[in-house]
């Protein structure tokens, strides 16, 4: 140790070593007369190789065999003459210039002197009995130099979602002491922090879900592989996805070292069509779970596929595995969050909506009709379980129609009904009369049903030519409805009905009747926003003034007095008005304080939400968007807004905005439309429901009356009564060994199919009942 005090720390450069002192002990140095490659010279050596590895080209690799060939003679001169420098590369050059290999030689420990104009090295000063330790120097440089030095760290590495980063970084300011918790940020655009400075400078690193992908690449080496970490967090866990498909981001979450792993979802399975396991084993497989995250085929095997077959040991051995590796703290748990309290509304549609909502149930109502008489084994109905995907796009256009007017255009109608025309010809309709031009006109541009008198755009026309709408028609199979008409129909058993459309038809069908009909081909539904009267906007725009209301009651700002603040050199440029004056400076000094209300609408429609928003403009209700497909910095600016704006009342967001972010400020949050997805409900709501939530939390779901939201709600409500049902409907159809619905959720979608019916806003006739009141 150098004997002058002021020396004495870690801190004191070598070079500040006491002239006079001897050194008795270098690394990559050894005692002369000891025996050469002594393993800490050879980790020596090898480390400050590989963290030169950047300047290691063929003229260092040249420079560096020279060294390690040195005779012992050669060797020597260091000690006393110097050693005139290699001249390496057959280039000309200048032995005062600074070469690549001079710092890793001064990194060994030797010196560089430039004498009358040749440069040569040297030992150190002041070495007793030391010499350069040759041997290890060649054992180190066959070692393999491109594997990269390893950073033991005492940090976290925690990973999140690119719009949770400043919620962390909040979030340690707020319940850390300044200066306690060194935190690094590194976000999706920053440039490249070096390993070392990851490793040893910070005690927390922050990083997004987007980093870690972009750093993962076959032949690459990033920096936060580099790291031992103390403990790897992942936030919102579950995003690494619902397969072992090898993402970027999933590989690199696996590749990660550390003494800990930890991960944090509120949401570790996600309601998804396919599994409500499926998200589990990604999540395992990083936490690096001794037998079910490390071999998928145990994973399927042991509870997968007993769990999906709902069988007892599934379930037992997946609570096993929970109770492990999980700790959960639910809501309940927590006495100090103020209650959340929940009501649905259900809205009446206007009644230019409803016709444009019944359009698309004659749709749904007709194919199901017409496929042999509600026969789901038909397979072009709706209800065949390999339609589903025409199924789900279906219930989406039904559930979209709810909120947003729209059309369905029926191109080219002429020639699909041309066919249904000459059948009424040669039945004895005469092409010239008036009856004749009546029914084509009915069926190309639709009109009033004869016996209920309801608007129907496709209404059915019998073989007896009465015009009738489907709730009508479909009222009996075997003759026609119309009053004083009672037409039998011709019908056809399943036997003489059995055909590659229908292998197994099940009930006789009124052959002449659905031959009769036109096959019209159909366009997509078109969603018109822009002409829609929407009465949940309304509704919720009601809602919100009474709230704008309330928050002028606690003296909202207004902008009419921006000079008065200028003077008063106010940080935000608006003043009360209806407060005196004296009492503005202490109140704008407390606006965190200050409970204003604040309202989450959330939709998961962008067509709705662009109604919204020109409604919200409208009524003069300030508002902050933030919703796909906006770019993420403007999302960031529109929150930003909505939490510091006292003006701004309300964040209209979708599902890309719901994940992890904390707006316990908010005290109402208003659901445009039923969540099928418990878990994105579940998501949304605990935006505002959470801790450091102070007041209660209402959460209101705004539904259609008698549309399909409401039997969404119905079925979501009483889930375990649609879990029965769905285990009736698997044991039915068993016999024929096949499974008639792929999910839960597909046999959700095909029973609201199965039930869906008109919207009557004024009804003239009673209501013909129908059966979708299988629920309750
Ligand atoms: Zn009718
Ligand atoms: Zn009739």
């Amino acid at each position: 140790m150098n004997s002058d005090p002021l020396y004495q720390s870690c801190n004191a450069p070598e070079e500040s070593w006491d002239s006079k002192e001897s050194i008795t002990y270098l690394p990559g140095f050894r005692a002369k007369g000891s025996s050469g490659g002594q393993e800490e010279n050879v980790t020596f050596f090898t480390s400050v190789l590989k963290e030169h590895y950047t300047l290691i080209n063929s003229e260092t690799k040249e420079a560096l065999t020279w060294l390690a060939k040195l005779s012992p003679n050669k060797l020597a001169e260091m000690e006393t003459t110097g050693l005139v420098s290699p001249i390496v590369g057959t280039s000309l050059f200048d032995s005062r210039v600074s070469r690549d290999y001079h710092k890793i030689f001064q990194a060994f420990g030797l010196m560089k002197r430039v004498e009358k104009g040749a440069m040569r090295w040297y030992y150190p000063r002041n070495l007793l009995n030391l010499t350069f330790d040759l041997e290890s120097l060649r054992i180190a440089l066959c070692e393999p130099l491109d594997s990269l030095r390893f950073y033991l760290s005492s940090a976290t590495l925690v990973v999140v979602p690119s719009n949770l980063v400043d919620h962390w970084k909040t979030q340690i300011e707020r319940h850390v002491r300044p200066g306690q918790l060194r935190v690094y940020i590194w976000g999706d655009q920053k440039k490249k922090p070096s390993a070392h400075i990851l490793a040893w400078d910070y005690d927390v690193v922050i990083t997004t879900f987007n980093r870690l992908s972009a750093e993962w690449g076959p032949r690459k080496r990033s920096v936060i592989m580099q790291v031992h970490w103390l403990r790897v967090m992942l936030d919102e866990g579950h995003t690494l996805g619902s397969s072992l498909t090898l993402t970027n981001k999933l590989q690199m979450a696996v590749s990660l070292t550390a003494t800990n792993r930890w991960l944090l979802t509120g949401t570790p399975t996600p309601n998804t069509p396919n599994s409500q396991l499926s998200y589990l084993q990604p999540m395992l497989k990083f936490l690096k779970e001794e037998i079910y995250g490390q071999n998928q085929k145990s994973w399927e095997s042991g509870i997968l596929r007993l769990f999906e077959a709902e069988m007892e040991e599934g379930k037992s051995r997946l609570l096993q595995l929970l109770k492990r590796c999980m700790i959960s703290a639910r809501k309940t748990d927590l006495k100090a969050i103020p209650p959340c309290i929940k009501r649905v509304t259900f809205v009446d549609f206007s009644e230019e909506h409803a016709k444009s909502y019944n359009e698309l149930v004659e749709t749904v109502r007709r194919n199901i009709l017409m496929a042999d008489w509600n026969d789901s084994s038909h397979v072009e109905s709706l209800l065949n379980r390999k339609q589903w995907k025409f199924r789900a796009t279906t219930i989406k256009n039904l559930r979209l129609s709810c909120c947003v007017a729209g059309h369905i255009r029926v191109t080219d109608a002429g020639e699909d009904i041309q066919d249904t025309m000459d059948i009424l010809a040669e039945n004895g309709v005469d092409p010239m009369s008036q009856e004749y031009a009546l029914i084509k006109y009915y069926l190309l541009y639709g009109g009033n049903c004869m016996r209920c008198k309801e608007w129907c755009r496709l209404p059915v026309i019998t073989p007896c030519r009465h015009l009738l709408c489907l709730d009508c028609v479909a009222l009996d199979s075997e003759r026609c409805t119309f009053p004083g008409c009672g037409n039998s129909y011709e019908m056809q058993s399943p036997e003489e009905l059995a055909r590659p459309e229908n292998p197994n038809p099940k009930w006789p069908v009124p052959k002449d009747l659905i031959e009769l009909q036109p096959s019209y081909k159909q366009d997509d539904w078109n969603p018109d926003w822009q002409s829609t009267s929407s009465s949940k906007v309304t509704y919720l725009v009601r809602q919100l003034k009474k709230l704008q209301e309330t928050n002028r009651m606690i003296g909202f700002p207004c902008e009419n007095m921006e000079v008065m603040s200028n003077e008063l050199n106010f940080s935000s440029n608006k003043i009360y008005l209806d407060v005196p004056l004296k009492y503005c400076r202490k109140s704008m000094n407390k606006w965190s304080q200050i409970s204003l209300e604040k309202v989450i609408v959330f939709s998961q429609f962008l067509e709705h939400i662009h109604i919204i928003e020109q409604q919200l403009t409208i009524a003069g209700i300030q508002f902050a968007g933030m919703y796909s497909p906006m770019h993420s910095s403007n999302k960031m600016k529109s929150l930003a807004n909505f939490q510091h704006d006292p003006n701004c009342m309300a964040l209209l967001m979708d599902g890309s905005a719901a994940l992890g972010l904390d707006l316990s400020f908010v005290t109402h949050v208003y659901l445009m439309e039923p969540i099928w997805d418990r878990s994105m409900e579940e998501q949304v709501i605990s935006r505002a429901h959470r801790m450091g939530a102070a007041r209660p939390i209402h959460v209101e779901t705004l539904a259609m009356n008698g549309t399909i939201e409401e039997q969404m709600l119905r079925f979501l409500q009483d889930g375990d009564e649609c879990r029965r049902l769905l285990n009736e409907e698997f044991e039915s159809n068993d016999l024929d060994g096949t499974r008639s619905f792929r999910t839960l959720h597909d046999f959700a979608e095909s029973n609201y199919l199965a039930h869906v019916s008109f919207v009557r806003t004024n009804s003239r006739t009673e209501k013909v009942p129908s059966s979708a009141d299988v629920f309750i």
